[in-house]
């Protein structure tokens, strides 16, 4: 009933991608941590790797099919390479898997070739709002129906890309639903403040986004007039962030293991002496726990199931995870781990933006 094998297209998926991390983006991602920019080379590469167009259907102009499992694997061999390039390149996803969910037919139609053509599409999605105990269930960002026309007012931030995106996929509440919005670039009312000053992942640009009185069709309401079931879209979010959460917590525990295993002190490699074994111990134990957490919420999804209990599970234990283990990680390294020349301080950082990443894993 449970397979745990990859598939021979997942093999060479997760090859390519951990040749592109290994090779490209662990070259670059210090460098881009202190200029806040990921080079232009290196996102283009990682989205021709085409791990978004394989997930589109042929009817849209893509190549394969939607499978979570095939992009949770894809998700965690990318964020082993770092997690600010994997953020600038999934940011197109934030458009194209709620499109994919929870688009009428015409929305497809309209937008799904997009993901489809050689460069990455300027979009970008908007849900976290700069509020205290932010709850995507519940937003302050209203979205009120005045004849064909929704008017939306409110306030995002950690809106990726924002500063050059064409299309914004707002997340608004309609009657106390979260409802989501299909707004171009332009349109009166819609402002891109200024890029916000992050403590992890300075290398993806994000903004904050107002809307005062943007006034946009009722047709690009996604989901048509129905709308959308948030819920689920929030669920295949998450189990995203778990995977990546995992790559490079697998990454920093990788690090600190082969550090332990060079580093001598009083004689010994670091490695030998127990209170450092079992702390590595326990890192690989809690990266396979979350693994699994992640691949079951990712597996119930591609059933069709709902998973909001496995993907709340797993958010609440991946948030834990990624954290302790990059702190562990920096343990290992003594002093040296508090140094930027080292990279585990630049994964603490990045660790920590797990547990705001689409809000709170208690709401
Ligand atoms: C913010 C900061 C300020 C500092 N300020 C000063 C300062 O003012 N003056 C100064 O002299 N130093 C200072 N240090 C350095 C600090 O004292 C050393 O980092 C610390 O002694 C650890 O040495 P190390 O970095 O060489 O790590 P290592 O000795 O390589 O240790 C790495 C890891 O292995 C563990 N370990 C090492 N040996 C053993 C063993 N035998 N058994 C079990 N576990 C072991 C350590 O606990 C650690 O987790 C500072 C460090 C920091 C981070």
């Amino acid at each position: 009933m449970i397979n745990f094998e990859l598939d021979q297209e997942q093999k060479m998926l997760t090859d390519a991608i951990g040749r592109l991390a290994q090779e490209r983006m662990r070259k670059v991602f210090r460098d881009a941590d202190e200029e806040g920019i990921i080079p232009a080379d290196v996102v283009k590469a990682g989205w021709e790797i085409g791990v978004l167009p394989t997930s589109i259907p042929e009817a849209y102009g893509g190549f394969g099919d939607y499978s979570v499992m095939t992009g949770v694997l894809a998700a965690e061999a990318f964020a082993w390479g770092d997690l600010a390039a994997t953020l600038h390149v999934m940011t197109p996803n934030l458009v194209a898997v709620p499109l994919m969910l929870a688009g009428t037919e015409a929305q497809k139609e309209a937008h799904l070739p997009l993901f489809c053509e050689p460069g990455l599409p300027n979009v970008t999605a908007a849900l976290t709002e700069p509020v205290i105990q932010f709850d995507p269930r519940k937003l302050k960002t209203t979205a009120v129906l005045e004849n064909d026309t929704y008017v939306l007012n409110g306030s995002k931030s950690f809106v990726p890309l924002a500063e050059n995106a064409e299309t914004f996929l707002i997340y608004a509440n309609e009657d106390g639903r979260t409802q989501a919005f299909f707004v171009p670039r332009g349109v009166d009312g819609l402002t891109v403040g200024a890029r916000e000053k992050l403590m992890g992942v300075r290398a993806l640009p994000t903004f904050q986004v107002k809307l005062e009185n943007v006034k946009i069709s009722a047709v690009n309401k996604l989901g048509g007039s129905e709308g959308i079931d948030f819920g689920r879209i929030l669920n295949h979010s998450r189990v995203a962030l778990g995977a990546l959460a995992v790559g490079m917590a697998r990454g920093a525990f990788e690090y600190s293991r082969d550090y332990a295993k060079e580093r001598v002190q009083f004689g010994e490699p670091i490695a030998h002496r127990q209170s450092i074994a079992f702390m590595l111990a326990e890192m690989a134990m809690d990266i396979d726990a979350a693994r699994l957490l992640v691949w079951e919420a990712a597996w119930q999804l591609d059933q069709g199931k709902e998973a909001t209990q496995s993907a709340a599970v797993m958010k609440y234990y991946v948030d834990d995870m990624v954290l302790s283990v990059c702190d562990r990680a920096l343990q290992v390294l003594g002093g040296y781990g508090y140094i930027r020349e080292y990279p585990v301080e630049l994964w603490l950082r990045n660790a920590r933006a797990f547990a705001s990443f689409d809000g709170m894993a208690i709401v």
